[in-house]
Protein backbone atom coordinates (compact mmCIF):
# COMPACT_ATOMS: atom_id res chain seq x y z
CA UNK A 1 0.00 0.00 0.00
CA UNK A 2 1.18 3.47 -0.65
CA UNK A 3 1.89 5.61 1.76
CA UNK A 4 -0.35 8.88 2.11
CA UNK A 5 -0.22 11.08 4.53
CA UNK A 6 -4.29 10.81 5.04
CA UNK A 7 -4.69 7.59 7.22
CA UNK A 8 -7.67 5.65 5.88
CA UNK A 9 -10.44 5.46 8.74
CA UNK A 10 -10.37 2.65 10.56
CA UNK A 11 -14.18 1.21 10.36
CA UNK A 12 -14.15 -0.12 14.28
CA UNK A 13 -14.51 -3.59 12.65
CA UNK A 14 -11.69 -5.85 12.29
CA UNK A 15 -10.02 -7.92 9.20
CA UNK A 16 -12.40 -11.46 8.15
CA UNK A 17 -9.07 -12.79 7.80
CA UNK A 18 -6.49 -11.69 10.42
CA UNK A 19 -8.68 -10.00 13.07
CA UNK A 20 -6.61 -6.65 12.82
CA UNK A 21 -8.60 -3.39 12.65
CA UNK A 22 -10.09 -3.26 9.23
CA UNK A 23 -10.08 -0.41 6.71
CA UNK A 24 -11.69 -1.76 3.57
CA UNK A 25 -14.85 -3.68 2.52
CA UNK A 26 -15.23 -5.96 -0.41
CA UNK A 27 -17.14 -3.84 -3.12
CA UNK A 28 -19.56 -6.96 -4.24
CA UNK A 29 -20.42 -6.74 -0.44
CA UNK A 30 -21.18 -3.59 -0.68
CA UNK A 31 -23.34 -3.88 -3.83
CA UNK A 32 -25.03 -6.74 -2.56
CA UNK A 33 -26.04 -4.84 0.87
CA UNK A 34 -24.40 -7.60 2.92
CA UNK A 35 -23.43 -7.21 6.81
CA UNK A 36 -20.11 -5.34 7.21
CA UNK A 37 -19.19 -7.91 9.43
CA UNK A 38 -17.42 -10.99 7.74
CA UNK A 39 -16.53 -8.48 4.72
CA UNK A 40 -14.08 -6.07 5.91
CA UNK A 41 -10.62 -6.42 5.63
CA UNK A 42 -7.24 -4.83 7.42
CA UNK A 43 -4.89 -4.65 3.74
CA UNK A 44 -5.82 -5.86 -0.12
CA UNK A 45 -3.24 -8.37 0.55
CA UNK A 46 -5.78 -9.96 3.05
CA UNK A 47 -8.76 -9.22 0.90
CA UNK A 48 -6.87 -11.26 -2.13
CA UNK A 49 -5.57 -14.51 0.17
CA UNK A 50 -9.49 -14.40 1.20
CA UNK A 51 -11.00 -14.35 -1.93
CA UNK A 52 -11.57 -17.55 -2.90
CA UNK A 53 -13.57 -18.43 0.53
CA UNK A 54 -14.64 -15.00 0.66
CA UNK A 55 -16.51 -15.33 -2.44
CA UNK A 56 -18.62 -17.97 -1.36
CA UNK A 57 -20.86 -15.84 0.69
CA UNK A 58 -21.57 -14.15 -2.32
CA UNK A 59 -23.56 -16.67 -4.32
CA UNK A 60 -25.77 -16.82 -1.42
CA UNK A 61 -27.19 -13.48 -1.12
CA UNK A 62 -27.61 -13.70 -5.03
CA UNK A 63 -29.73 -16.89 -4.06
CA UNK A 64 -31.69 -14.83 -1.15
CA UNK A 65 -32.80 -13.04 -3.83
CA UNK A 66 -34.48 -16.12 -5.44
CA UNK A 67 -35.47 -17.43 -2.64
CA UNK A 68 -37.61 -14.22 -1.63
CA UNK A 69 -39.24 -15.02 -5.37
CA UNK A 70 -39.55 -18.56 -4.16
CA UNK A 71 -41.10 -17.94 -0.84
CA UNK A 72 -44.73 -17.73 -1.95
CA UNK A 73 -44.37 -20.79 -4.63
CA UNK A 74 -46.14 -23.71 -3.92
CA UNK A 75 -44.97 -27.18 -3.45
CA UNK A 76 -45.88 -28.56 -6.90
CA UNK A 77 -43.61 -31.82 -7.43
CA UNK A 78 -42.66 -31.64 -3.56
CA UNK A 79 -43.19 -34.87 -1.84
CA UNK A 80 -42.56 -36.43 1.71
CA UNK A 81 -39.39 -39.30 1.46
CA UNK A 82 -39.89 -42.89 2.85
CA UNK A 83 -37.73 -46.21 2.95
CA UNK A 84 -34.12 -44.57 3.43
CA UNK A 85 -34.70 -42.04 0.76
CA UNK A 86 -35.66 -44.56 -1.41
CA UNK A 87 -39.74 -43.59 -2.22
CA UNK A 88 -41.42 -40.67 -2.01
CA UNK A 89 -45.44 -40.33 -0.68
CA UNK A 90 -47.86 -37.13 -1.00
CA UNK A 91 -49.63 -37.72 2.56
CA UNK A 92 -47.92 -37.23 5.76
CA UNK A 93 -46.98 -40.95 6.52
CA UNK A 94 -48.06 -42.81 10.24
CA UNK A 95 -46.04 -42.60 13.12
CA UNK A 96 -45.97 -42.50 16.81
CA UNK A 97 -44.01 -39.27 16.54
CA UNK A 98 -42.24 -38.56 20.05
CA UNK A 99 -42.38 -34.86 19.80
CA UNK A 100 -44.06 -31.68 17.70
CA UNK A 101 -42.06 -32.23 15.14
CA UNK A 102 -43.15 -33.62 11.64
CA UNK A 103 -42.03 -33.91 8.49
CA UNK A 104 -42.65 -31.67 5.61
CA UNK A 105 -42.57 -32.36 1.70
CA UNK A 106 -39.04 -32.69 -0.05
CA UNK A 107 -37.83 -30.79 -3.06
CA UNK A 108 -36.64 -32.48 -6.35
CA UNK A 109 -32.83 -33.44 -6.18
CA UNK A 110 -30.22 -30.47 -6.66
CA UNK A 111 -27.62 -31.68 -10.19
CA UNK A 112 -23.69 -31.23 -9.50
CA UNK A 113 -21.88 -29.91 -12.86
CA UNK A 114 -20.37 -32.35 -14.97
CA UNK A 115 -16.87 -30.83 -14.18
CA UNK A 116 -17.01 -31.80 -10.39
CA UNK A 117 -15.58 -35.02 -8.87
CA UNK A 118 -18.14 -37.36 -7.54
CA UNK A 119 -18.05 -40.22 -5.07
CA UNK A 120 -18.69 -43.71 -6.29
CA UNK A 121 -22.32 -43.33 -5.15
CA UNK A 122 -23.84 -39.88 -6.73
CA UNK A 123 -25.22 -42.35 -9.47
CA UNK A 124 -26.76 -45.53 -7.98
CA UNK A 125 -26.57 -44.57 -4.04
CA UNK A 126 -24.29 -47.52 -3.38
CA UNK A 127 -20.96 -46.53 -1.67
CA UNK A 128 -19.19 -49.58 -3.04
CA UNK A 129 -15.56 -48.99 -2.63
CA UNK A 130 -16.15 -48.00 1.32
CA UNK A 131 -18.28 -51.17 2.17
CA UNK A 132 -15.35 -53.36 0.43
CA UNK A 133 -12.55 -51.39 1.93
CA UNK A 134 -9.69 -52.51 4.47
CA UNK A 135 -10.05 -49.45 5.94
CA UNK A 136 -13.27 -51.03 7.89
CA UNK A 137 -10.91 -52.48 9.72
CA UNK A 138 -7.61 -51.01 9.58
CA UNK A 139 -6.94 -47.55 10.72
CA UNK A 140 -4.92 -45.79 8.26
CA UNK A 141 -2.16 -43.24 8.93
CA UNK A 142 -2.60 -40.68 6.42
CA UNK A 143 0.62 -39.06 3.83
CA UNK A 144 1.58 -35.85 4.65
CA UNK A 145 0.30 -35.64 1.27
CA UNK A 146 -2.91 -36.84 2.05
CA UNK A 147 -3.14 -34.61 5.14
CA UNK A 148 -2.68 -31.88 3.35
CA UNK A 149 -5.44 -32.51 0.90
CA UNK A 150 -7.57 -33.21 4.13
CA UNK A 151 -6.50 -29.53 5.53
CA UNK A 152 -7.96 -28.38 2.25
CA UNK A 153 -11.05 -30.24 1.68
CA UNK A 154 -11.71 -29.35 5.34
CA UNK A 155 -11.42 -25.38 5.09
CA UNK A 156 -13.67 -25.51 2.05
CA UNK A 157 -16.18 -27.59 4.36
CA UNK A 158 -15.92 -25.40 7.40
CA UNK A 159 -16.59 -22.10 4.84
CA UNK A 160 -19.58 -23.82 3.47
CA UNK A 161 -21.29 -24.26 6.91
CA UNK A 162 -20.11 -20.80 7.92
CA UNK A 163 -22.46 -19.73 4.76
CA UNK A 164 -25.29 -21.95 6.08
CA UNK A 165 -25.11 -20.45 9.07
CA UNK A 166 -25.15 -16.54 8.11
CA UNK A 167 -28.66 -17.32 6.29
CA UNK A 168 -30.54 -18.97 9.41
CA UNK A 169 -32.97 -16.96 10.94
CA UNK A 170 -36.96 -17.66 11.61
CA UNK A 171 -39.12 -18.16 8.77
CA UNK A 172 -36.38 -19.84 6.21
CA UNK A 173 -36.77 -23.18 5.55
CA UNK A 174 -34.35 -26.12 5.82
CA UNK A 175 -34.63 -26.99 2.10
CA UNK A 176 -32.79 -23.31 1.75
CA UNK A 177 -30.30 -24.19 3.79
CA UNK A 178 -29.78 -27.33 1.27
CA UNK A 179 -29.64 -24.85 -1.41
CA UNK A 180 -26.75 -22.62 0.05
CA UNK A 181 -25.05 -25.87 1.06
CA UNK A 182 -25.35 -27.47 -2.26
CA UNK A 183 -24.63 -23.60 -4.41
CA UNK A 184 -21.52 -22.67 -2.04
CA UNK A 185 -19.80 -26.82 -2.05
CA UNK A 186 -20.26 -26.88 -6.00
CA UNK A 187 -19.25 -22.87 -6.48
CA UNK A 188 -15.91 -24.16 -4.59
CA UNK A 189 -15.03 -27.04 -6.69
CA UNK A 190 -16.75 -29.71 -4.33
CA UNK A 191 -18.96 -32.73 -3.78
CA UNK A 192 -21.94 -32.52 -1.05
CA UNK A 193 -21.05 -35.95 0.25
CA UNK A 194 -24.13 -36.76 1.87
CA UNK A 195 -25.65 -36.26 -1.65
CA UNK A 196 -27.28 -40.05 -2.76
CA UNK A 197 -25.00 -41.22 0.15
CA UNK A 198 -27.31 -44.88 1.03
CA UNK A 199 -29.94 -42.56 -1.17
CA UNK A 200 -29.81 -39.93 1.23
CA UNK A 201 -31.90 -37.39 -0.93
CA UNK A 202 -30.01 -33.89 0.34
CA UNK A 203 -26.47 -32.16 0.34
CA UNK A 204 -26.17 -32.03 4.12
CA UNK A 205 -28.53 -32.67 7.31
CA UNK A 206 -30.64 -30.71 9.28
CA UNK A 207 -31.74 -31.69 12.53
CA UNK A 208 -34.43 -29.64 14.24
CA UNK A 209 -34.75 -29.69 18.32
CA UNK A 210 -35.95 -32.77 18.98
CA UNK A 211 -33.82 -34.67 16.05
CA UNK A 212 -30.76 -36.07 17.32
CA UNK A 213 -29.10 -36.21 13.76
CA UNK A 214 -29.26 -37.30 9.83
CA UNK A 215 -32.50 -34.70 9.74
CA UNK A 216 -33.17 -34.07 5.72
CA UNK A 217 -33.94 -30.82 4.81
CA UNK A 218 -37.47 -29.50 3.63
CA UNK A 219 -40.20 -27.42 3.34
CA UNK A 220 -40.79 -26.61 7.13
CA UNK A 221 -39.69 -23.06 8.08
CA UNK A 222 -37.73 -22.21 11.15
CA UNK A 223 -39.43 -21.24 13.97
CA UNK A 224 -38.44 -18.06 16.55
CA UNK A 225 -36.81 -20.46 19.53
CA UNK A 226 -35.77 -23.25 17.72
CA UNK A 227 -32.53 -24.70 18.12
CA UNK A 228 -31.20 -26.44 14.25
CA UNK A 229 -27.93 -28.33 13.70
CA UNK A 230 -26.11 -28.36 10.42
CA UNK A 231 -24.08 -31.15 9.34
CA UNK A 232 -21.96 -30.22 6.04
CA UNK A 233 -19.45 -32.76 4.57
CA UNK A 234 -17.82 -32.17 1.17
CA UNK A 235 -15.94 -34.63 -0.98
CA UNK A 236 -12.75 -32.19 -3.18
CA UNK A 237 -9.76 -33.74 -4.71
CA UNK A 238 -10.80 -37.07 -3.46
CA UNK A 239 -11.19 -36.79 0.55
CA UNK A 240 -13.67 -35.93 2.67
CA UNK A 241 -14.26 -32.99 5.35
CA UNK A 242 -16.81 -33.52 8.06
CA UNK A 243 -18.06 -30.69 10.56
CA UNK A 244 -21.17 -29.37 12.19
CA UNK A 245 -23.01 -27.08 14.37
CA UNK A 246 -26.28 -26.52 16.57
CA UNK A 247 -27.41 -22.88 15.79
CA UNK A 248 -30.23 -20.59 17.81
CA UNK A 249 -32.92 -19.64 15.63
CA UNK A 250 -34.15 -16.19 16.86
CA UNK A 251 -34.11 -16.02 20.45
CA UNK A 252 -33.81 -19.83 22.58
CA UNK A 253 -35.17 -20.04 26.02
CA UNK A 254 -32.60 -20.70 28.22
CA UNK A 255 -32.60 -24.92 28.62
CA UNK A 256 -32.13 -24.96 24.84
CA UNK A 257 -29.10 -22.53 25.52
CA UNK A 258 -27.41 -24.37 27.82
CA UNK A 259 -28.20 -27.90 26.13
CA UNK A 260 -26.24 -26.25 23.11
CA UNK A 261 -23.08 -24.67 25.03
CA UNK A 262 -22.84 -27.58 27.06
CA UNK A 263 -22.42 -29.91 23.64
CA UNK A 264 -20.18 -27.53 22.30
CA UNK A 265 -18.00 -27.96 25.36
CA UNK A 266 -18.47 -32.07 25.32
CA UNK A 267 -16.53 -31.64 21.63
CA UNK A 268 -14.29 -28.95 22.86
CA UNK A 269 -13.18 -31.35 26.41
CA UNK A 270 -13.10 -34.60 24.00
CA UNK A 271 -10.66 -32.37 21.61
CA UNK A 272 -8.57 -31.92 24.39
CA UNK A 273 -7.30 -35.14 25.21
CA UNK A 274 -6.24 -36.34 21.94
CA UNK A 275 -2.55 -37.39 21.12
CA UNK A 276 -1.00 -40.73 20.55
CA UNK A 277 -1.22 -43.28 22.57
CA UNK A 278 -4.88 -41.82 23.70
CA UNK A 279 -7.33 -44.63 23.69
CA UNK A 280 -10.16 -44.36 21.82
CA UNK A 281 -12.55 -45.37 24.48
CA UNK A 282 -11.68 -42.65 26.59
CA UNK A 283 -13.52 -40.19 24.35
CA UNK A 284 -16.72 -41.39 25.47
CA UNK A 285 -15.52 -40.78 29.38
CA UNK A 286 -14.78 -37.03 28.73
CA UNK A 287 -18.05 -36.41 26.88
CA UNK A 288 -19.94 -38.48 29.43
CA UNK A 289 -18.97 -36.86 32.08
CA UNK A 290 -19.49 -33.22 31.15
CA UNK A 291 -23.00 -34.21 29.90
CA UNK A 292 -23.93 -35.66 32.92
CA UNK A 293 -22.40 -33.63 35.02
CA UNK A 294 -25.09 -31.21 34.05
CA UNK A 295 -28.11 -33.27 33.35
CA UNK A 296 -28.33 -34.40 29.82
CA UNK A 297 -27.88 -37.64 28.60
CA UNK A 298 -25.72 -39.21 25.80
CA UNK A 299 -26.52 -40.43 22.59
CA UNK A 300 -25.31 -44.40 22.10
CA UNK A 301 -26.81 -45.07 18.51
CA UNK A 302 -24.68 -42.76 16.46
CA UNK A 303 -20.49 -42.49 16.61
CA UNK A 304 -17.45 -40.51 15.33
CA UNK A 305 -15.57 -42.08 12.47
CA UNK A 306 -12.62 -42.26 10.68
CA UNK A 307 -12.65 -40.09 7.00
CA UNK A 308 -10.34 -39.55 4.37
CA UNK A 309 -10.36 -41.02 0.98
CA UNK A 310 -13.93 -43.04 2.53
CA UNK A 311 -16.33 -41.05 4.05
CA UNK A 312 -17.01 -43.51 7.27
CA UNK A 313 -14.90 -45.69 8.20
CA UNK A 314 -12.79 -47.28 10.82
CA UNK A 315 -11.99 -45.94 14.11
CA UNK A 316 -15.78 -46.32 15.32
CA UNK A 317 -15.78 -43.65 18.61
CA UNK A 318 -18.42 -43.69 20.76
CA UNK A 319 -19.79 -40.80 22.58
CA UNK A 320 -20.61 -42.74 25.97
CA UNK A 321 -19.25 -43.66 28.77
CA UNK A 322 -17.84 -47.63 29.85
CA UNK A 323 -17.77 -47.93 26.16
CA UNK A 324 -15.97 -51.10 24.16
CA UNK A 325 -13.73 -49.00 21.37
CA UNK A 326 -10.46 -50.78 20.46
CA UNK A 327 -7.17 -49.10 19.69
CA UNK A 328 -5.17 -46.62 20.74
CA UNK A 329 -4.87 -42.99 18.64
CA UNK A 330 -1.82 -42.63 16.41
CA UNK A 331 0.01 -39.68 14.68
CA UNK A 332 -1.14 -39.39 11.54
CA UNK A 333 -4.84 -40.46 11.95
CA UNK A 334 -7.87 -38.64 10.82
CA UNK A 335 -11.32 -39.32 12.98
CA UNK A 336 -14.54 -37.06 13.53
CA UNK A 337 -15.86 -36.56 17.09
CA UNK A 338 -19.80 -35.31 17.03
CA UNK A 339 -21.32 -35.60 20.49
CA UNK A 340 -25.11 -35.64 20.52
CA UNK A 341 -26.19 -34.20 23.65
CA UNK A 342 -30.41 -34.87 24.87
CA UNK A 343 -31.82 -32.69 27.51
CA UNK A 344 -33.90 -35.90 28.67
CA UNK A 345 -33.44 -39.83 27.76
CA UNK A 346 -30.34 -40.77 25.78
CA UNK A 347 -33.15 -43.35 23.33
CA UNK A 348 -33.92 -42.74 19.79
CA UNK A 349 -36.38 -43.55 17.45
CA UNK A 350 -35.95 -43.73 13.56
CA UNK A 351 -38.74 -41.75 11.73
CA UNK A 352 -40.43 -43.47 8.45
CA UNK A 353 -37.97 -41.75 5.99
CA UNK A 354 -35.62 -44.02 7.42
CA UNK A 355 -33.04 -41.41 8.06
CA UNK A 356 -34.26 -38.63 10.52
CA UNK A 357 -32.94 -39.76 14.14
CA UNK A 358 -35.46 -38.11 17.16
CA UNK A 359 -35.09 -38.44 20.89
CA UNK A 360 -37.70 -41.09 22.25
CA UNK A 361 -38.87 -38.50 24.96
CA UNK A 362 -39.50 -36.10 21.88
CA UNK A 363 -36.93 -33.87 23.85
CA UNK A 364 -34.30 -31.90 22.20
CA UNK A 365 -30.98 -32.46 21.38
CA UNK A 366 -27.69 -30.63 20.26
CA UNK A 367 -24.50 -31.25 18.62
CA UNK A 368 -20.76 -30.49 17.33
CA UNK A 369 -18.71 -32.50 15.12
CA UNK A 370 -15.10 -31.82 13.92
CA UNK A 371 -12.56 -33.64 11.94
CA UNK A 372 -9.41 -33.97 13.64
CA UNK A 373 -5.78 -34.36 12.78
CA UNK A 374 -3.36 -36.73 15.57
CA UNK A 375 -0.30 -34.85 15.58
CA UNK A 376 2.72 -35.92 17.35
CA UNK A 377 2.39 -33.90 20.25
CA UNK A 378 -1.55 -33.83 20.11
CA UNK A 379 -4.23 -32.39 17.89
CA UNK A 380 -5.10 -30.21 14.56
CA UNK A 381 -8.57 -29.66 13.74
CA UNK A 382 -8.91 -29.25 10.48
CA UNK A 383 -12.49 -27.74 10.09
CA UNK A 384 -11.57 -25.41 13.31
CA UNK A 385 -13.17 -21.90 12.95
CA UNK A 386 -11.54 -18.99 11.09
CA UNK A 387 -11.18 -15.28 11.74
CA UNK A 388 -14.31 -15.25 9.08
CA UNK A 389 -16.80 -17.47 10.66
CA UNK A 390 -19.92 -15.69 12.37
CA UNK A 391 -20.31 -14.89 15.64
CA UNK A 392 -23.03 -16.93 16.53
CA UNK A 393 -22.34 -18.12 19.64
CA UNK A 394 -22.10 -15.96 22.87
CA UNK A 395 -19.83 -18.30 24.74
CA UNK A 396 -17.02 -17.27 21.86
CA UNK A 397 -17.73 -13.48 22.22
CA UNK A 398 -16.82 -13.67 25.87
CA UNK A 399 -13.11 -14.25 24.75
CA UNK A 400 -13.28 -11.13 22.81
CA UNK A 401 -12.34 -8.41 25.04
ZN1 LIG B 1 -19.40 -37.35 10.77
ZN1 LIG C 1 -20.94 -34.59 9.87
Amino acid sequence: MDTDSSTPTESGLSCARCGKPAYLQCPKCVELKLPQEGSTFCTQDCFKISWSSHKLVHPKSKLANVRSAHSEQSLDGWLYCLKNGQARTSKLPHFGWTGALRPCPISKRRLVPDGVEKPDWSIDGIPKTELNSDLQNIVEIKTPEQIELMRETCRIAREVLDAAACIIRPGITTDEIDEVVHQATIAAGGYPSPLNYHFFPKSCCTSVNEVICHGIPDARKLKDGDIVNVDVTVYYKGVHGDLNETFFVGEVDEASQQLVRCTYECLEKAISIVKPGVRYREVGEVISRHATMSGFSVVKSYCGHGIGELFHCTPNIPHYGRNKAVGIMKAGQTFTIEPMINAGVWRDRLWPDGWTAVTADGKRSAQFEHTLLVTETGVEVLTARVPSSPDVFPWLKLNHP
